[in-house]
């Protein structure tokens, strides 16, 4: 048996996933977000199962350029713009719209030749409302927006910004930023977009015409609190899951694991899964962070290592070696692994490693 730590990726998960967001746009165009090899999935897979939406946000040109060369076709937008000066044939070859959101990319752009005449460029202008990551202040954003019309070579100007705490409920940060990219932007007769995966659900107000799904579509609840029924339809695309290799009967008091960090309150049994840090299971979850072996829980018990960790079977007398053990995804939602390790879903899906084997599904 080779080394069983496999992601499992459902693409008609994927699919169900976008189909909600889409109905929860209502007129506004989407715009799937599939950075960071579609926050962990695969990227051309994504993109290839998504032929519904309108364009593909990714975070760079080399993410662009794999999606071009494989054939994908659709409007790709580079949510992280133009990072040199030297890139900007190969966005111009590949037709790739690109944001601008600082002083230097916007130099960048306006010292750039094109190759073709005419308006080759989409550019997305952003607004920094709030969050004080990326953007232009509102005299700034005003005045780029009038350089890039003057430069005579951008055929559509989009304007957008971005929501820091779209994730919490009525939060006062979300209705200032909106108010401010409001009165930035209205009337000046662009396509405006501000909505990622948690404003999609939570601030009809902020969709325009384009909005922004990313960690939904991959079944995450993008908001901190779970209450809206929306969210309940999300279904979990990535399933992380490996085999039991070795089960182990131990007696009461001694401890499993490096450092000694767990130890049994009483006579236990230990399984040892295939999967650790090497894989991109999180090296900080605590014990009692949950695992799935066929519909029943098993609690981690000890520190993750590199290739492995230990969970108390103790409960469970029919577990054996071989045994299919889920880490996250169906049944088990990878919220809630991250929360148990301090961190969020974001970061263990982006997170699986090479060495993982991925598989794909369509059903
Ligand atoms: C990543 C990203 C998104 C998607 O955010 P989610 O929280 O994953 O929905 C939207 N817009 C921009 C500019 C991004 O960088």
């Amino acid at each position: 048996m080779s080394r069983p730590a496999e992601a499992l990726i459902n693409l008609a998960n994927i699919r169900s996933n976008f189909a909600l967001a889409n109905k929860l746009s209502g007129e506004a165009s989407v715009m799937a977000v599939i950075k960071a090899n579609a926050y962990g999935h695969g990227a051309l897979a994504v993109a290839r199962a998504l032929p519904e939406s309108d364009a593909f946000g990714v975070a760079c040109l080399a993410e662009a350029i794999e999606l071009r060369k494989a054939g994908i076709a659709k409007p790709i937008v580079l949510l992280g713009g133009v990072f040199d000066s030297t890139e900007w044939p190969d966005i111009e070859r590949h037709g790739l719209q690109v944001v601008i959101h600082a002083q230097e990319q916007l130099e960048s752009f306006l010292a750039y030749r094109p190759h073709q005449a005419g308006r080759p460029f989409v550019v997305w202008l952003k607004l920094d409302s709030g969050m004080h990551r990326l953007g232009f202040s509102p005299s700034a954003f005003a005045r780029a927006r009038r350089l890039l019309i003057d430069s005579g070579k951008v055929q559509d100007l989009v304007l957008m910004s971005h929501f820091a705490c779209a994730d919490e409920y009525q939060s006062a940060m979300t209705d200032s930023q909106l108010t401010l990219f409001k009165k930035t932007s209205d009337g000046l007769g662009h396509s405006l977009s501000m909505a990622n995966s948690a404003a999609l659900i939570t601030c009809p107000d902020s969709h325009f015409d384009w909005v922004r799904p990313g960690i939904m579509l991959y079944g995450v609840n993008p908001l901190t609190e779970q209450v809206l029924t929306e969210v309940s339809l999300l279904l979990p695309a990535m399933t992380l899951r490996s085999r039991l290799l070795d089960v182990r009967d131990i007696p009461a008091g001694d401890a499993v694991g490096y450092g000694e960090q767990w130890q049994a309150p009483k006579a236990a049994r230990i399984g040892t899964v295939a999967i650790g840090y090497g894989d991109g299971y999180p090296r900080h979850a605590v014990n009692g962070t949950p695992v799935l072996i066929g519909d029943k829980r098993a609690a981690l018990a000890g520190r993750v290592s590199m290739d492995y960790i230990s969970v108390d079977l103790s409960h469970l007398p029919e577990a054996q070696v071989g045994d299919e053990v889920v880490l996250w995804g169906e049944g088990l939602p990878v919220e809630e692994v991250a929360a148990m390790s301090g961190t969020i879903a974001y970061e263990l899906l982006t997170g699986v490693r090479s060495r993982v084997s991925f598989r794909y599904v369509d059903k």
